[in-house]
């Protein structure tokens, strides 16, 4: 739905353009319609009051799409399902650092992504998805949604995946390619997938009646301040807000971003599976904005003093750190072309396996041994036993996850406290 021109929806001062940082104080929001409150209250409702029985009517019809908006007119609030003002100014703003028309925020980056994948996808199509995804997804695409006459086509930049090439050939057979599904970087490997040759082959897949497969990024991992995926040729982009966005490993939440007339067709799917937030995460999550910048620059600093001690540690042999990339790694000109910066999240694996990895976990003092990522604290966890357990060794060992390895996510702190521990846990090795 386009959004009418408001001051508080004004980007710019006379000529000059404000930035993402400046406008997550205050876009979207008008002190006016709430007493004056210098921050967005709570919304703590299931439903709202109409003023006459005519203006319910006139809310439901543009609701249900029963007719076109008049000029000056924006859907009016009805019920919390539908939507509710901390979504409304939520989406507002998290459309301002990927660029995207509009935005939908969800009651989990699941939600976000099967709402997403529901809305599009259709019996006979097939989905064509990066390998390795997030443990979730990778059980949507290849238990739930096979359920529904969808079926999975995984493709890779590692030995023994098909090529998105080949997966595209191998898709085509079996029916019409109803998305291409990318998760860039990889977890937890930070394989990179090129979103702008996925976005081109898509468009390539044109078909007279215009239809072609969507490019849908989950873009958790460096989003939204280092990667944006529409400008490199996506047409949707979901998040797990848990992650980066939320930031403080307090809420569980997701979002869609694109253009207007996708993102109304998502909206009607979620209105119907009521997979939308509620006010308190919304609330939450304006709150967690205000700080995103400042949070990632600090963990994305902070990871390459830790992925730097980590490199020269003699007890560890690798470390999958997108900063370490090599000029002549064809994953470089990816980085390049794609990503503004390496984040704050990877892994690394210590000399020996299993044994070695866990002495070194169950000696940590400050970071917290947990899964998710994202958050202000650093986090640290065994992908092979813990994330990515339930994917087959052989698998495993093709993607290079091995026992040996262990995920980081850098958060806040004096980058030296967290190495001061790394240290002390590697020494017990
Ligand atoms: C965590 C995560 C998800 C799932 O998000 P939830 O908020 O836990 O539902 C999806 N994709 C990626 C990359 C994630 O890290």
């Amino acid at each position: 739905m386009k959004k009418l021109d408001k001051p508080y929806r004004h980007r710019e001062i006379g000529t000059h353009k404000l930035a993402p940082e400046t406008l997550m104080m205050s876009y979207g929001y008008d002190p006016k319609l709430s007493e004056g409150s210098v921050k967005c209250p709570i919304f703590q409702t299931s439903t709202f009051v109409f003023k006459s029985a005519e203006e319910g009517k006139a809310f439901f019809q543009l609701a249900y799409g029963l007719r076109e908006a008049k000029p000056a007119e924006e859907p009016g609030l009805i019920y919390s399902r539908i939507n509710n003002p901390d979504l409304e100014i939520l989406e507002d703003r998290l459309t301002l650092w990927d660029n995207a028309e509009s935005g939908l925020v969800f009651s989990s980056g699941m939600s976000a992504i099967s709402t997403t994948l529901l809305t599009f996808l259709r019996p006979g199509d097939v989905l064509v998805r990066s390998e390795p995804v997030y443990g979730g997804t990778e059980f949507l695409a290849e238990h739930v949604l096979p359920q529904f006459g969808i079926s999975d086509q995984p493709f890779g930049s590692y030995r023994g995946t098909p090529t998105l090439e080949q997966a595209v050939e191998a898709a085509r057979a079996r029916g019409r390619i109803g998305v291409i599904f990318v998760e860039t970087p990889a977890n937890p490997t930070n394989d990179l997938i090129d979103i702008a040759r996925c976005a081109e082959v898509a468009r390539s897949l044109q078909g007279p009646d215009g239809r072609r497969p969507l490019v849908v990024v989950d873009n958790t991992f460096l989003g939204p301040l280092w990667q944006q995926p529409l400008e490199c040729g996506a047409d949707l982009v979901v998040y797990s807000l848990t992650k980066y966005v939320g930031g403080h490993s307090d809420l569980v939440a997701g979002a869609c971003l694109g253009p207007d007339a996708l993102v109304s067709s998502v909206h009607g799917m979620r209105t119907i599976l009521g997979t939308m937030s509620g006010p308190h995460t919304g609330w939450l999550l304006m709150r967690s904005l205000e700080t995103l910048k400042l949070r990632m620059t600090s963990s994305m600093k902070n990871a390459r003093y830790i992925a730097e001690f980590l490199a020269e540690h003699p007890k560890v042999d690798k470390v999958h750190y997108l900063g370490f990339l090599e000029k002549d790694d064809p994953q470089s000109g990816i980085f390049q072309r794609q990503c503004k910066a390496p984040g704050s999240t990877f892994a690394f694996d210590i000399h020996g396996g299993e044994a070695e990895a866990y002495r070194m976990l169950n000696s940590l003092r400050l970071c917290r041994l947990a899964v998710s990522l994202g958050g202000t604290e650093t986090l640290v966890e065994h992908p092979a036993t813990m994330t990515h357990s339930d994917v087959p060794a052989e698998r495993l060992a093709q993607m290079g996850v091995t026992s040996a390895m262990v995920r980081i996510s850098v958060g806040i702190e004096h980058p030296q406290d967290v190495i001061a521990d790394l240290s002390q846990a590697l020494d017990t090795v």
